[in-house]
């Protein structure tokens, strides 16, 4: 059975979990992150780290950036990205504008360019989800375990750099 989850292999080279492979364990934070405002802090990261260990899943254009932003999540902290986040969409909002605004991370190291990581120490597969919950153990954890694949992710792509 080939396609059964169990068996499965995600694109980032982990082993799937009891619920599939990472985009099923993404879709089902970005699901619960919905209703959850304090789990919806992590959201930029989440994100960040899914895009940058799937990087097929997301847009090339904007990986750059995502990977200067998880620097900067990793380097300054949640409260910092957020401060940067909420200036951002003041911005857009005035301008009309979409994309990401580079100047707080214009001084972080760009995207290496060439082949994608076939490994990372820690993966959204790996995460725990008891009784259909992320944050069944609190939020704080929650987010030490985000912050670990941060790590992993940015780990993994660092070597990569000329
Ligand atoms: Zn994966």
């Amino acid at each position: 059975m080939p396609d059964s989850p169990f068996l499965g292999q995600c694109d980032c080279g982990t082993t799937a979990g009891p619920l599939g492979v990472c985009a099923d364990y993404y879709h089902a934070i970005l699901a619960e992150e919905q209703a959850d405002p304090e789990m919806y802090r992590w959201h930029g990261p989440v994100v960040c780290a899914y895009l940058l260990q799937h990087p097929s899943r997301g847009h090339e254009k904007y990986l750059d950036s995502q990977f200067r932003y998880l620097q900067f999540y990793v380097d300054k902290g949640l409260d910092a990205l957020l401060r940067v986040a909420a200036h951002q969409v003041a911005r857009n909002n005035h301008r009309a504008r979409s994309g990401y605004d580079m100047t707080p991370v214009a001084t972080y190291a760009p995207l290496p360019l060439g082949e994608t990581p076939r490994h990372f120490r820690a993966t959204f597969c790996e995460l725990p989800c008891s009784d259909g919950s992320f944050v069944s153990d609190g939020h704080l954890a929650y987010g030490r375990r985000i912050e670990t694949i941060a790590e992993a992710t940015l780990e993994a792509w660092r070597p990569l750099q000329a």
